[in-house]
């Protein structure tokens, strides 16, 4: 006979076991994905607010992005293993916030590839008052997150040839943080964009390094390039699309915030006027809309 108790343990931690491993997806012939949830990093979702990519070559495993702990990491990698066994041959990060580095010593052993001012981040420690801050916002969430050494520093595009495929790694002026790079597969025309480009959400424009006019200028780059997925650090893989929402919202705002400017508004007054806008009906609009409002009105003082 069946225990009934042991029976609704058992299923219970079925679901429990479910709902928190990392679930992950094949998006295209190589490449595979986890999709985290939308917010900002709690308890509850435990830092599980951002996407990772594994792509799979004859070689090896190539990784883009780390999640935001080594815990989450090694889920990841964990589920890379039983599609295939085969080591991670590098770990490319996209740009320094906690939701895309802050796993990264998960990947002891795979060489890291990021943009130059990240592996000076680490070496100043830098990343480390970053870390403290946020372990002071978000009740320590982040204390077992350790840093790597980059192995390879990007200062201007590189290729590197992982068995069957080729990534360009294309390190960027300062867009939405210091550190963002994209990474394009030639064969397969997939891009990694980190969280340069959105789609039906909101983007971070706030960070102290970002650069909204930069910004423009690299997606109307990107515009003119061949792509045939988008693939970024929060949505589901894009289209082309992408490129014009995200371009929209930041153009939106800085000539909104310039004309207002030059009306001889302050920024309170400002950030009301643009409080109910058309994009308030997006994802993490009510997190990030001000501060973005406050990094352009500050920055446009500097433009020429
Ligand atoms: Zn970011």
């Amino acid at each position: 006979m069946i225990n009934k108790k042991l029976l609704i343990t058992y299923i219970v931690l079925i679901i429990i076991i479910k709902t928190f491993a990392l679930q992950i997806e094949k998006v295209s012939n190589n490449t595979y994905a986890t999709f985290g949830k939308t917010g900002l990093p709690s308890k509850e979702n435990g830092g599980f607010i951002s996407n990772t990519y594994g792509v799979l070559t004859n070689e090896g495993w190539v990784v883009i992005d780390s999640l935001s702990s080594p815990t989450l990491a090694k889920q990841f990698i964990k589920q890379l293993k039983s599609i295939k066994n085969v080591p991670v041959k590098y770990l490319i990060i996209t740009h320094y916030h906690l939701d895309h580095s802050f796993g990264m010593s998960a990947y002891k052993g795979a060489k890291i590839i990021a943009h130059k001012n990240l592996k000076r981040d680490i070496q100043n420690s830098n990343i480390e008052i970053y870390k403290e801050m946020l372990n002071k916002t978000f009740d320590n969430l982040f204390k077992n997150v350790k840093f790597l050494n980059i192995d390879i520093p990007i200062d201007k595009k590189i290729s590197i040839k992982v068995g069957n495929l080729t990534f360009e790694i294309f390190p960027l002026p300062n867009a939405h943080t210091h550190t963002d790079i994209l990474i394009y597969i030639p064969q397969t025309k997939e891009l990694f964009a980190g969280d340069i480009i959105f789609y039906n959400r909101i983007p971070f424009i706030g960070d102290n390094h970002s650069n909204s006019k930069n910004w423009l200028k690299i997606l109307k780059q990107i515009e003119k390039m061949k792509i045939s997925k988008i693939y970024n650090g929060h949505n589901k893989p894009l289209d082309k699309k992408a490129i014009k929402f995200t371009y929209e919202y930041i153009y939106f705002l800085r000539s909104e915030i310039s004309r207002l400017k030059d009306e001889d508004l302050f920024y309170d007054e400002i950030k009301e006027k643009l409080s109910s806008t058309e994009w308030k009906k997006y994802p993490m609009f009510k997190e990030f809309h001000n501060k973005n409002i406050y990094k352009i009105f500050n920055d446009l003082d500097f433009e020429f």
